[in-house]
């Protein structure tokens, strides 16, 4: 017991990021299988300023991050574009998407929306001390990253969830912090 060091508890990544267990699960988009009326469902629904894009439901393999504003204007953009564009088009954040030809002249036009995914967003693994997760949103400016492991979308901490960490840190005792 004489090495303080020992029993120092580190804040993770994974003991800030959102979802908290019990949380329900990441609001995320698909980048197949999910239409416009699901999207304008997802903006109409959720406040957060963004979503993670994965590659599906199984792999949970992150894409890239979408901004809720980009998002809203991409979808009012493709439905004033088109009158082919309906709730059950289905929206690709794919580089191709099928061509119109493919389809009937009254089918429902499907509608490519890769342009507006960020592709590069900054993420960090759950194991990341939070030291250097403040630092990284410090350094970079960033206003969210992405918490994954192995590859598989794990959760996400925003500017405000790194803030309350800092606070929760500043207020807590240093001994408390010790044993927590
Ligand atoms: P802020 O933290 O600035 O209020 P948001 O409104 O985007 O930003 O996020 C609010 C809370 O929800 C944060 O704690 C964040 O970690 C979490 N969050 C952000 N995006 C999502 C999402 N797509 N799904 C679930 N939770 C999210």
């Amino acid at each position: 017991l004489d090495n303080k060091e020992e029993f120092t508890h580190t804040t993770l990544a994974t003991d800030v990021m959102m979802p908290r267990r019990g949380d329900p699960p990441l609001k995320v988009v698909l980048q197949e299988n999910m239409t416009v009326g699901d999207l304008e469902h997802l903006v109409k629904t959720t406040t957060y300023n963004g979503f993670p894009v994965i590659t599906s439901q199984d792999s949970y393999r992150l894409l890239g991050y979408i901004y809720r504003r980009d998002l809203m204007v991409a979808l009012e953009n493709a439905r004033h574009h088109s009158e082919n564009v309906l709730s059950n088009s289905k929206a690709y954040f794919t580089l191709h998407a099928p061509t119109l030809s493919t389809s009937g002249v009254n089918e429902p036009a499907p509608v490519r929306l890769f342009n507006v995914v960020d592709l590069s967003p900054i993420t960090v693994t759950d194991h990341t001390p939070m030291e250097i997760v403040v630092e990284i949103f410090t350094k970079l400016g960033i206003r969210q990253a992405l918490v994954t492991h192995n590859g598989r979308l794990l959760g996400i901490i925003t500017k405000k969830d790194v803030l309350r960490h800092i606070a929760r840190l500043n207020k807590q005792d240093p001994d408390s912090i010790m044993f927590n």
